[in-house]
């Protein structure tokens, strides 16, 4: 069967079923079948890698060169990006085949996949149910087998959440060693690309894309990318576990609980050891991240003015009407409320009391992390609190929905690397292990996944 034959049966697939779940904001025929094309003949010069005719989807907060890029948003309805991200570059030159554009709420900002302009998406576990957030709809792409590998980005839980709501495998990498070069900003300094896979393998095959310096990103870090995939199969045997006992709380129930103890002693049972571990600022994690991310949104969103991208309202009166309109026109509620609470934490007068003692916090918490892993190798914690939840029974009060990252956050604020790995059901909904990991240990998170599936 040829690459072209390959994704033509995956669209058709894609379009039947997709009704379903609205995992796709954009599906797009022509590029992909040009793409399997260019793959079938990369196949024929004996040029092929392990991407070449693979299919797969990109969170639509990548930019992809032609293909209208919208980060969920009625801001970007319309806009088609002149340029390919990093990430995206590199999956072309792979020879991968990017079937479309997954959906996400908008620009990245929630926990349940709600907020996104082009609807919500359904989780293909349960009926109504949210396949989290934001990167829900590569999440339920995956889980749905509507393709095997889709992108994701994580800035408070963003691929973790949804990987763990929908049974999938996802990998926040250390901060920097993705780029960030066309993707999106929502909060620079906390987002990071990464892969949504069924299994480990097919994760640490796309780590191998991903991961690398990158020039056009000044935050990205300039070290050798190993082969994520040699490791894999390395034996456990004297791997060192923390369990951070701030993350058995009261906060999880004895159900959840159970599911990660349980894939723990698995653990045990392949030769790990198992300690407690403590990470004594953990719990101001959310607060300072809800200073931080809102306050760099705000600068990052501020390009959205009418002139330069995307929407702009019709018939302004003047400059100042066009900007005010197009903004309380283009952005949903949840991103208005995230640039009120950034520019008011911004402001003259207030940064010392909140931006400037978040960043105080995010420093304490970095070095619970590092801390602990003076003891352990890698930190085990359930992912969310609860498995997906009903459509609709958070929307309405911000905070419970924020309590949805309790657990992935503090990652963010410290810059290591973090995986969610399906880890048994409760209620008949899947739930996820997450596995924590020191500086640049993607290859050892990718090995204790392998090992545990
Ligand atoms: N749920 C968090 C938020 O709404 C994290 C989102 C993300 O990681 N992009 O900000």
């Amino acid at each position: 069967i040829s690459s072209v034959e390959l994704t033509q049966q995956f669209l058709d697939r894609l379009k039947s079923e997709d009704g379903k779940y609205n995992s796709f904001i954009t599906i797009s025929d022509e590029q992909a079948l040009a793409e399997a094309k260019a793959a079938d003949e990369m196949r024929a010069a004996g040029k092929a890698t392990a991407w070449t005719g693979v299919p797969f989807a990109h969170k639509d907060i990548f930019c992809t060169n032609g293909v209208r890029t919208t980060c969920g948003s009625k801001m970007l309805e319309n806009f088609v990006p002149p340029y390919d991200a990093t990430v995206t570059a590199n999956f072309k030159a792979a020879g991968a085949v990017c079937l479309g554009k997954t959906n996400m709420d908008e620009f990245a900002m929630g926990s349940s996949n709600e907020s996104s302009f082009f609807g919500a998406v359904t989780n293909p576990w349960g009926d109504k149910r949210v396949p989290g957030g934001s990167s829900g709809g590569s999440a339920a792409a995956v889980a749905a087998r509507l393709v095997p590998a889709a992108t994701g980005t994580d800035t408070g839980g963003s691929i973790r959440q949804p990987a763990a709501l929908c049974g999938i495998t996802g990998l926040k990498p250390t901060y920097g060693r993705v780029s960030r070069y066309g993707m999106i900003a929502f909060a620079s300094s906390l987002d990071q690309g990464g892969p949504m896979t069924r299994t480990a393998e097919d994760a640490a095959l796309m780590m191998n894309v991903m991961a690398g310096f990158d020039p056009k990103d000044s935050t990205c870090i300039d070290r050798e990318v190993p082969d994520y995939t040699a490791t894999l199969n390395e034996p456990l045997k004297g791997l060192k576990i923390g369990l951070p006992k701030e993350y058995f709380s009261e906060q999880l129930s004895p159900a959840m609980e159970e599911q990660v103890r349980n894939a723990v002693r698995e653990y045990e049972k392949l030769g790990a050891t198992v300690k407690e571990v403590s990470l004594p600022n953990a719990k101001l994690a959310i607060a300072a991240y809800y200073v931080i991310a809102p306050a760099e949104a705000s600068a990052n969103l501020s390009r959205f003015d009418g002139a330069r991208y995307g929407y702009r309202c019709e018939n302004p009166k003047d400059l100042m009407d066009m900007y005010t309109r197009t903004r309380a026109e283009g952005f949903g509620n949840e991103v208005k409320r995230r640039i009120l609470v950034g520019s008011y934490a911004l402001s003259a007068g207030y940064f010392d009391a909140y931006y400037l003692k978040a960043q105080k916090v995010r420093r304490l918490i970095q070095q619970d992390f590092i801390n602990a892993f003076k003891e352990v190798d890698v930190m085990m914690s359930p992912v969310s609190p609860s498995p997906a939840f009903v459509q609709g029974e958070k929307t309405t009060d911000p905070v419970t929905m924020y309590l949805e990252d309790v657990f992935t956050i503090a990652i963010n604020l410290a810059g290591i690397p973090a995986m969610s790995v399906p880890a048994g059901f409760v209620d008949g909904l899947p739930v996820g292990l997450q596995i924590i990991g020191d500086y640049f240990s993607e290859a050892r998170l990718l090995n204790a996944a392998h090992q545990f599936q």
